[in-house]
């Protein structure tokens, strides 16, 4: 599929799902890796020859970087900091067989990651697009890094966001005429429902459109706007819950729905 799904597990339920994993996944002892290396806070696991593992590494630094400066928050990653494992496959039937025992809701999805007490760990399929799922997964990984808990709405919203190549990232989001079309024809988005969703079995793939939209509204509509965010990502990062964000923005944006209309209907800026 086109977009990827994460396992948005707790830490609890990680340690669960991964019950001895650390054991199991040590280096050497499971799985048939071809190539192993690390880089800059990020482990790659490569079933298949991966000779542009380097580049993938930069890219991914890139994108740690692009979070940290477009959200306001501080990733992790530096010397001692926890780190984020890649794993890749060379097809679905050995990525399947991998998770069955180690996170079972996974094995069904064409990515995943999952949040482990030592490390956060993204599972790939190698595929035409598997860079996507790849920074789908490790925007997850980096959000769950730094932050306490995260609305799932807008953890998907910044993971589909994120999953762009940073040259297309804003401009020509494949999500991005779809919005546009749907608002000129009528649609209007209702962040109190997408907030009402609990699991990620509950999205759908136009809940992962709207939660893109409010991301990249609330980002690019106004200086006002992307302030906010921040505010609200800040809050949570300091591990104070500012509650929904419908609620939130009431007073500053009271009529966030109508802005988010002119957003998607008005020429790009940018
Ligand atoms: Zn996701």
């Amino acid at each position: 599929m086109r977009w990827s799904l994460s396992l948005r597990v707790t830490l609890a339920i990680a340690v669960a799902l991964t019950g001895g994993m650390r054991g199991v996944e040590s280096r050497g002892d499971d799985g048939d890796w071809a190539e192993i290396h690390e880089s800059g806070g990020f482990i790659f696991r490569s079933e298949r020859s991966f000779p542009e593992w380097r580049q993938v590494a930069d890219e991914l630094q890139t994108l740690r970087d692009d979070i940290a400066s477009e959200l306001g928050i501080r990733t992790l990653g530096g010397e001692g900091e926890p780190r984020i494992q890649i794993n890749l496959f060379k097809s679905h039937r050995t990525y399947a067989r991998h998770l069955a025992s180690r996170a079972p809701a996974g094995a069904s999805r064409p990515a995943c990651f999952v949040q482990g007490p030592d490390l956060g760990r993204v599972y790939v399929v190698h595929h035409e697009d598997w860079k996507t799922n790849v920074r789908h997964e490790v925007t997850h990984a980096l959000l769950h890094q730094s932050l306490p808990f995260i609305p799932l709405w807008l953890d998907e919203g910044l993971a589909v966001y994120f999953e762009a190549p940073r040259e297309t990232r804003a401009q020509k989001h494949p999500y991005l005429s779809t919005v546009r079309w749907q608002v000129r024809f009528g649609w209007r988005p209702n962040l109190i429902d997408l907030e009402s969703r609990e699991d990620l079995s509950d999205m759908r793939m136009a809940d992962y459109r709207q939660s893109w939209g409010w991301v990249e509204f609330l980002l690019h509509h106004s200086d006002e706007s992307n302030q906010l965010l921040r505010r609200y990502l800040a809050e949570i990062e300091s591990d104070t819950p500012p509650g929904p964000l419908s609620s939130y923005m009431k007073d500053s944006m009271p009529d966030s729905g109508s802005a988010f209309v002119r957003h998607f209907k008005s020429p790009r800026r940018y």
